[in-house]
C-alpha cells in the first residue's frame, strides 16, 4: 500500500471540516462531535507455539451521544490508534446517515490473522473480549462490536460465549456483539448486508437520469461495466449481486496475489470459484493477469463503476490523477485520502461516500441487535396472519370475478414474509432513503458538488440535534 500523505485520521478530519462550514453550528458543539471520547489501547500476552506473543489492540468510542456505540473489530497488522480513531469516526457518521441510533465505535487487534491457527485466534479473541468487559468496553447497552477486516461469525461466536461466561445472567447478553452465526442469535442476511447495500446505493445513484447525464452516462445499471479491489466479504457480495441482480458487467478483480481484467466481462461466481481451487486468481480463463506488484493498476482501468472493496487510502495523491472510472463507489472505509478526493472532484467524478455505500452492515447489525433485545425472529408474530389475510383476498376477488389464479401464483402472491425478506426491504428502504436526503443537501447547496460533503453535513447536523437536546449546546 502506498503511504499517504496524511494520516487517516487527519483526512476524516479534513472532509469533517470542509462540511462543517456549510453548518453554521458554533464552534464548540463541532469539536465535541469531532473527537473521539474513549479510546482504550490495551497489551495482553498469549502463549503461541511454545512461546508468548505480546498482542496490541484497541477500541475507540469515537462518540456517545447515543448509546450503545457500535462498529466492527479488525484483524490486521496495519492496525494504529490513528486508523482506529478514524474507523471509529466514520461509524459515527455512517450511523447518523442510516438512521441507526448507535454513537461511532471501532476495535482493531495488530495481527495477521492468516498466519494463526483456529486455536490461536480464539484465544486471542476471547482474551481480547475479557480486557473489554474488565474495563465495561462491550455490552448491549454500551458498545457492541461486529466483524470487520479480518473477523467474521466465528469470532463474534467467541466474544458472544465469553460475554456470557463473564456475565452469565444478563438476560440481554446476546446483544453484546453482532454478525454472529444465525444459530447463535444472528439474523439472516447479515453476512450479505454491506455488499448488498452498496448494490442498492449504486442503483440509486444511477437512477437520477440528470446526475448520470452529467458524467456521460445513461441512468440504469444493465450493462455498466464494474472493476472491484477486494474479494472479501464486502467485495464478493457487491459483485455477485450487481451482476445478477443488477445486470451489471465485472470487466476487472484486483486481489492480493493480483489482478484480472477481461473487457468481455468476468463471470463473478466462476471466478470465486477458481480462486477457492486454486488459491489465486491466477491463470483464470480469458482474463489477462497482473502480477502482485502491478495489482494497484486495476484501479485505472476504464469503467464506468470503481469499487475498491479492501482498504483505506488506496486511491490517493498518487494515482488519483490516473483514476478513469467515472463513478468510485466506496465499498470500503476511507479508500479515497481528502487530496485525492479534491483531485477527483476536479475531473467531475462521482463518489458515493464510505459512510453512506458501506452502511448496510451497520444497519443490519441493527435489525440483529433488537432482534435480540426482543428475543424473537422478525415475522414470527406476522407472517401467518399476513398470509392468510392475502389468501381471503385473493378468494374475495376470485369470487367476485369468476377467474381463479394458478397455484403458484396463489402462493406468491399471499407468501408471509420471512425474516430475511423483511430484513432486505429493511435495509433497500434505508440505503434509498439515505440517498436522497444526501443528494437533497448536495442539490441545495449550489456550489457543493460532492456527496461526500453532503453526508458529512447531513450527520453532524443529526448529531448536534442530539447534543443539544442533552441542553449542553446552545
Ligand atoms: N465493520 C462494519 C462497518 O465498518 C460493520 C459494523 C457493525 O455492524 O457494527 O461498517
Amino acid at each position: 500500500m502506498t503511504q499517504p500523505k496524511q494520516s487517516f485520521f487527519q483526512s476524516v478530519q479534513n472532509y469533517f471540516d470542509k462540511a462543517a462550514q456549510y453548518t453554521k453550528l458554533e464552534q464548540g458543539l463541532l469539536e465535541q462531535i469531532k473527537v473521539c471520547n474513549a479510546v482504550y489501547q490495551v497489551h495482553f500476552p498469549v502463549k503461541v507455539n511454545g512461546g508468548v506473543k505480546v498482542i496490541e489492540a484497541y477500541r475507540v468510542q469515537h462518540s456517545h451521544h447515543r448509546a450503545p456505540t457500535k462498529g466492527g473489530i479488525r484483524y490486521s497488522n496495519h492496525v494504529n490508534q490513528d486508523e482506529v480513531m478514524a474507523l471509529a469516526a466514520l461509524m459515527s457518521y455512517k450511523c447518523a446517515i442510516v438512521d441507526v441510533p448507535f454513537g461511532g465505535a471501532k476495535g482493531g487487534v495488530k495481527i495477521n490473522p492468516w498466519e494463526y491457527s483456529p486455536e490461536v485466534l480464539e484465544k486471542i479473541t476471547r482474551r481480547y473480549t475479557t480486557e473489554l468487559v474488565r474495563r465495561n468496553f462491550i455490552g448491549p447497552a454500551i458498545d457492541v462490536p461486529a466483524p470487520d477486516y479480518g473477523t467474521g461469525e466465528r469470532e463474534m461466536a467467541w466474544i458472544m460465549d465469553t460475554y456470557r461466561v463473564l456475565k452469565g445472567d444478563e438476560i440481554d447478553a446476546a446483544g453484546c456483539v453482532t454478525g454472529k452465526p444465525v444459530s447463535q442469535n444472528g439474523i439472516r442476511g447479515r453476512t450479505e448486508a454491506t455488499g448488498r447495500g452498496v448494490f442498492y446505493g449504486i442503483r440509486e445513484a444511477f437512477s437520477f437520469k440528470e446526475d448520470m447525464k452529467r458524467l456521460g452516462l445513461e441512468s440504469g445499471l444493465e450493462g455498466k461495466t464494474m472493476i472491484i479491489q477486494g474479494l472479501g466479504n464486502v467485495g464478493s457480495y457487491t459483485g455477485m449481486i450487481s451482476q445478477d441482480e443488477g445486470g451489471i458487467k465485472i470487466i476487472g478483480v484486483g486481489e492480493v496475489e493480483g489482478a484480472v481484467y477481461n473487457p468481455k466481462g468476468i463471470d463473478i461466481h466462476a471466478l470465486m470459484a477458481y480462486r477457492k481451487e486454486h488459491k489465486t486468481i491466477e491463470g483464470f480463463p480469458g482474463a489477462q493477469f497482473l502480477k502482485k506488484e502491478d495489482r494497484e493498476k486495476i484501479l485505472e482501468f476504464e469503467c464506468d463503476i470503481l469499487v475498491p472493496a479492501a482498504l483505506e487510502n488506496v486511491i490517493n495523491s498518487e494515482n488519483a490523477h490516473l483514476i478513469k472510472a467515472k463513478v468510485i463507489a466506496e465499498a470500503a472505509n476511507g479508500p479515497t485520502t481528502f487530496l485525492a478526493e479534491q483531485e477527483l472532484l476536479k475531473r467531475g467524478k462521482l463518489i458515493i461516500p464510505d459512510m453512506y455505500l458501506n452502511a448496510g452492515g451497520v444497519t443490519v447489525s441493527y435489525f440483529e441487535w433488537l432482534k435480540n433485545l426482543s428475543h424473537m425472529r422478525f415475522g414470527r408474530m406476522e407472517k401467518r396472519f399476513d398470509q392468510q389475510r392475502s389468501e381471503d383476498l385473493i378468494k374475495t376477488v376470485e369470487q367476485m370475478t369468476g377467474k381463479s389464479l394458478r397455484k403458484e401464483e396463489r402462493d406468491q402472491v399471499a407468501r408471509g414474509a420471512e425474516e430475511i425478506d423483511l430484513v432486505r426491504s429493511g435495509l433497500e428502504e434505508t440505503m434509498i432513503n439515505a440517498y436522497q436526503q444526501i443528494r437533497e443537501i448536495m442539490v441545495q447547496h449550489n456550489e457543493l458538488q460532492d456527496l461526500r460533503t453532503a453526508a458529512f453535513m447531513n450527520a453532524i447536523l443529526k448529531i448536534s440535534n442530539d447534543y443539544q437536546n442533552m441542553g449542553i449546546f446552545p
